[in-house]
């Protein structure tokens, strides 16, 4: 894919195939660069919508910091392009799709897949906290797979769609935390607190806190009313370490570093990121 910032694209560059997804301002496809034939994925997001919903700017502030993270495991926004109704995104091809769906299909992942999923998302936060940037909504939905099954994370919050996902959707504030939903003042720490959750939902396949009403789900997070069901078998190390990242003090919680440095990590993870 041509990089030159420069460049400006048009929709006579590509060839668009066949659609990958639905979000709630337009579409994505596949598409491919005739003339490097790369394959990439378009986002189409309706200029209307944006107006709609006054997040023009949101979206322009949230697509500059996604053109700037080259991280294996952050999902690249190689440019943009615009017409009179239309924003195209040119963005990386997950060719796997959605991790969320790979969890429900199989109900729940191996300690082993487990794992290299939760290294891989820690090695890309810890990148963008050097960068300055907290993602703060990272949920398997916003977690995609290439085609060598490497995880990336997508979807830098333009999402006052994933927002309104969340408001619509049952067990919305499951990947919260705690200063999150008391609406205290929060800081890198909150992704430290979602690697935890997630790191629950891959091995259990629910999240930790979920329950009937949002309600009862704000109330478990308060409390960090946390325990671990007796199937599927998990080990020691990795309740430890989910244990270790849903501390509701903030400034107690594993660091990135020490994430990476965990035993359960080290016994488990095989590194995705090696040989990039
Ligand atoms: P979104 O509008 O970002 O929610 O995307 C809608 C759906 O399109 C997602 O749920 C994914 O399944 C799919 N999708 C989005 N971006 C990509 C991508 N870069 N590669 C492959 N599939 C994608």
């Amino acid at each position: 894919m041509c990089e030159n910032s420069k460049r400006e694209w048009s929709i006579k560059d590509f060839e668009i195939g066949k659609p990958l997804g639905k979000g709630k301002f337009g579409r994505v496809y596949v598409a491919r660069e005739i003339k490097s034939k790369y394959v990439i994925a378009l986002k189409v997001i309706f200029k209307e919508q944006l107006e709609k919903y006054n997040i023009l700017h949101q979206l322009r502030r949230e697509m500059e910091i996604q053109i700037s993270l080259k991280h294996p495991n952050i999902l690249r926004l190689y440019g943009w392009f615009y017409d009179d109704e239309r924003v195209f995104l040119i963005l990386e091809y997950a060719h796997n799709g959605e991790l969320y769906k790979e969890l429900r299909k199989r109900g729940h992942f191996s300690e082993k897949q487990a794992a290299k999923y939760i290294l891989s998302l820690t090695k890309a936060l810890a990148y963008c906290h050097e960068k300055h940037v907290i993602h703060r909504d990272i949920k398997p939905e916003n977690l995609l797979l290439d085609h060598e099954g490497r995880l990336k994370i997508a979807d830098f919050g333009w999402s006052v769609q994933s927002k309104s996902k969340r408001q619509t959707m049952c067990g919305t504030l499951d990947y919260l935390a705690p200063e999150m939903v008391e609406n205290r003042g929060h800081d890198y720490a909150i992704d430290n607190w979602t690697i935890g959750i997630l790191c629950y939902e891959f091995l259990y396949g629910v999240t930790p806190f979920e329950a009937e009403s949002q309600n009862d789900t704000f109330q478990r997070i308060r409390n960090v009313d946390l325990n671990f069901p007796p199937t599927p078998l998990v080990s020691r190390n990795a309740k430890h370490l989910i244990c270790r990242l849903l501390e509701k003090e903030s400034s107690k919680r594993l660091s990135l570093q020490k994430i990476m440095e965990h035993p359960w990590i080290k016994e488990n993870a095989t590194d995705m990121t090696v040989g990039e």
